[in-house]
C-alpha cells in the first residue's frame, strides 16, 4: 500500500523534501541550501542544474534515510519559488541560460516603458503590474539576448517554464511540458479571468506561443517520474506556487482568511474566493488555486526583502554570524529608536513598485550600534507588512488574525514587533512547513484521502499567539516616521545603477 506523500518545496534559498503519512503528519524532511549569484547590480541568477540536483538529492535522501521505497509513495506534490524564469532546449533538456530569479531587476527600464502605455490593460488581464518581478520581461530578455533564441523559440525548439514546469519536465524526462494556474498567473502572460495565455500579451511581450507550457488545474495528473530516477514511476499530482501553497497550508480556505509568509521576501495573501478582487492600492490579484476548472483567487502584497535583510546583516554588513543573533541583539532596543532601515536593496515591491529605489538607513547617531541596526532591520519587515495591510484594508478587506510562517518566524522578537506595529494578533501555526504542507494536502485531496478542501481546517492548530503590546498612539507615531522616511526616499531621483 502506498502510504506516503512527498512534498517538494523548491525555494529561493533552499530545496526541501518533506515526507507525510496518510494523516498528513510530517515524518521526516531533507533540506539542501542553494547559492544565488549577482553578476551585475540588480541581477539575480541561479544555476538550474544545481536546483535540479538539489531536488533529486532531497528526494533520494528522504527515501534512503527513512528506509522507504519509492513504491510506498503514493504521490509527489510540488511547490516552488514563483516567477523565476527558465528557457531550455526541447530535445536535450539543457537550459540556455541560468535561471533568472524573481528578484532580478534587469528589465526595470523595459517595464517603465510598458507601465506608461499598457499598465491598465496588463492589470485588467493579469491582476499584476508591469514590474521586472514577473516572468514575461525576463523571458523577453532571454529571447533577445541569447544567440538564435528567438528563431529557435518560434520554430518550437525551446521551452519556457517557471521552476514548476522545469522540474516537471525533468522529473518526467521531457514527457510533460506543463504548469498550473497559480504559477501561470505570475507570468504576466496569463489571463486570469479567461484562464488562458493571452494573445495580446504574447504580442506585447513578443513571446512566441510555441515556448509556453500547457496550463493545468493545480491538482490532477501531471505525469509520473521517470522510473530510473527513483526505481518507481511516482505520480506527480499537485503543483502550486509557494505562496499559494502556504495560503492553503495555513488553512486559509475561506474568503477573508489571511496569511503572511516571511522567507527571503514577505508575501501577505488573503483568500478572496471565487471573486478576483482588483486592487486600487497597488496589490496583486492572483490565482490561489484552480481545482476541477474552478478558480479561487487571492489578493497579494509582495515585499522583496524580509529574511534577505537579515542575510544582508550577516553576509555584507557582518554584524551577526547567524540570523538568530538578531533576536538577542534587538532585545533591548525600544520603540524610541531613531534608526530606520528601508531595505530597498532590490527596489521596493508592493505597494510602491519602485524597482530603482535604493536602500537607506536613516537616523544614525553616535549611539547607533549593531543592536539598533538589527532592531531596525527586523522592524523594517513589520513596517512593510503594515504598508500591505493598510492597502488591503483600503481595498475593502477586513483583517482579523494574521497567520504567519516562513524562516523568519522562529524569531519571537520579530513576531512581537509585528503584532505591535500592525496592531493585529499574530498566530503561529503548529505546522512548521506550511508551504510543503499546502501542496501535500492538495495531493492528498487529489488522491481522495480527504474529500473536501475544508478538511484542512481541523489540521491547523495555533502554536503561539502574539498580541499588540504597544499602544495605538505610539504605533501611529512609529508608522508615521516610517512613512516619512519612505517619502524622503521616493522623492530622491533614481541614481544610475
Ligand atoms: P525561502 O523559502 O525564501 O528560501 P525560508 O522560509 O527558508 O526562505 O527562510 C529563510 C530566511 O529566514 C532567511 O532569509 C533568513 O535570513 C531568515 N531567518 C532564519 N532564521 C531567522 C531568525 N532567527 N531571525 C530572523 N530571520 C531568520
Amino acid at each position: 500500500m502506498s502510504d506516503y506523500i512527498i512534498a517538494i518545496d523548491q525555494g529561493t534559498t533552499s530545496s526541501r523534501a518533506v515526507l507525510y503519512d496518510r494523516q498528513l503528519s510530517p515524518q521526516a524532511s531533507c533540506n539542501e541550501e542553494l547559492p544565488l549569484s549577482y553578476p551585475q547590480t540588480g541581477w539575480v541568477e541561479q544555476d538550474p542544474e544545481v536546483i535540479w540536483q538539489s531536488v533529486l538529492n532531497c528526494i533520494r535522501q528522504l527515501l534512503q534515510q527513512n528506509g522507504i521505497q519509492a513504491k510506498q509513495v503514493a504521490a509527489l506534490a510540488l511547490t516552488n519559488q514563483r516567477e523565476t524564469t527558465l528557457l531550455w532546449d526541447k530535445k536535450t533538456g539543457k537550459t540556455l541560460y541560468p535561471a533568472i530569479v524573481w528578484q532580478d531587476r534587469r528589465t526595470a527600464d523595459l517595464c517603465q516603458e510598458l507601465k506608461q502605455k499598457h499598465e491598465d490593460s496588463i492589470r485588467a488581464k493579469t491582476g499584476l503590474l508591469a514590474d521586472p518581478y514577473f516572468s514575461a520581461t525576463k523571458l523577453q530578455w532571454l529571447l533577445e539576448h541569447l544567440p538564435d533564441a528567438r528563431n529557435r523559440a518560434e520554430s518550437g525548439e525551446l521551452c519556457f517554464g517557471t521552476i514548476d514546469s522545469f522540474l516537471l519536465w525533468r522529473l518526467t524526462d521531457g514527457k510533460v511540458h506543463a504548469t498550473e494556474a497559480s504559477n501561470a498567473s505570475r507570468t504576466l502572460l496569463f489571463n486570469i479571468h479567461q484562464q488562458q495565455w493571452d494573445q495580446e500579451l504574447l504580442q506585447l511581450f513578443a513571446i512566441p506561443a510555441a515556448v509556453l507550457p500547457q496550463v493545468h488545474d493545480s491538482a490532477g495528473d501531471f505525469g509520473c517520474c521517470n522510473t530510473e530516477l527513483f526505481n518507481h514511476p511516482i505520480p506527480i499530482v499537485s503543483l502550486l506556487g509557494d505562496q499559494q501553497a502556504a495560503l492553503l497550508g495555513q488553512a486559509c480556505v475561506e474568503p477573508g482568511m489571511l496569511k503572511s509568509t516571511y522567507g527571503t521576501g514577505c508575501f501577505a495573501m488573503v483568500n478572496t474566493g471565487a471573486k478576483a478582487l482588483h486592487s486600487k492600492h497597488q496589490l496583486l490579484t492572483t490565482v490561489a488555486w484552480r481545482l476541477k476548472g474552478e478558480c479561487s483567487y487571492a489578493l497579494e502584497g509582495s515585499i522583496f526583502m524580509a529574511g534577505a535583510t537579515v542575510q544582508w546583516l550577516r553576509d555584507k554588513l557582518g554584524i551577526i554570524q547567524q540570523a538568530s543573533e538578531t533576536e538577542t541583539l534587538a532585545n533591548g532596543v525600544d520603540y524610541q529608536q531613531s534608526e530606520l532601515l528601508i531595505p530597498a536593496f532590490t527596489g521596493l515591491g508592493a505597494p510602491y513598485w519602485q524597482p530603482k529605489v535604493q536602500a537607506a538607513l536613516f537616523g544614525l547617531s553616535r549611539n547607533s550600534g549593531r543592536e539598533e541596526i538589527c532592531a531596525a532591520a527586523l522592524r523594517s519587515v513589520a513596517y512593510q507588512t503594515q504598508d500591505l495591510l493598510l492597502a488591503m484594508e483600503k481595498d475593502g478587506i477586513t483583517i482579523a488574525d494574521i497567520r504567519v510562517d516562513g524562516g523568519m518566524t522562529v524569531n519571537r522578537w520579530f513576531l512581537q514587533a509585528l503584532a505591535d506595529l500592525t496592531q493585529h494578533s499574530i498566530s503561529q501555526s503548529k505546522i512548521s512547513d506550511a508551504t510543503a504542507f499546502g501542496t501535500a494536502f492538495l495531493a492528498a485531496w487529489q488522491l481522495g484521502w480527504f474529500s473536501t478542501l475544508d478538511a484542512i481546517q481541523p489540521l491547523w492548530q495555533s502554536a503561539a499567539q502574539f498580541t499588540p503590546q504597544l499602544n495605538p498612539e505610539q504605533q501611529s507615531i512609529c508608522y508615521q516616521n516610517w512613512s516619512s522616511a519612505i517619502d524622503r526616499l521616493l522623492a530622491e531621483p533614481p541614481r544610475d545603477q
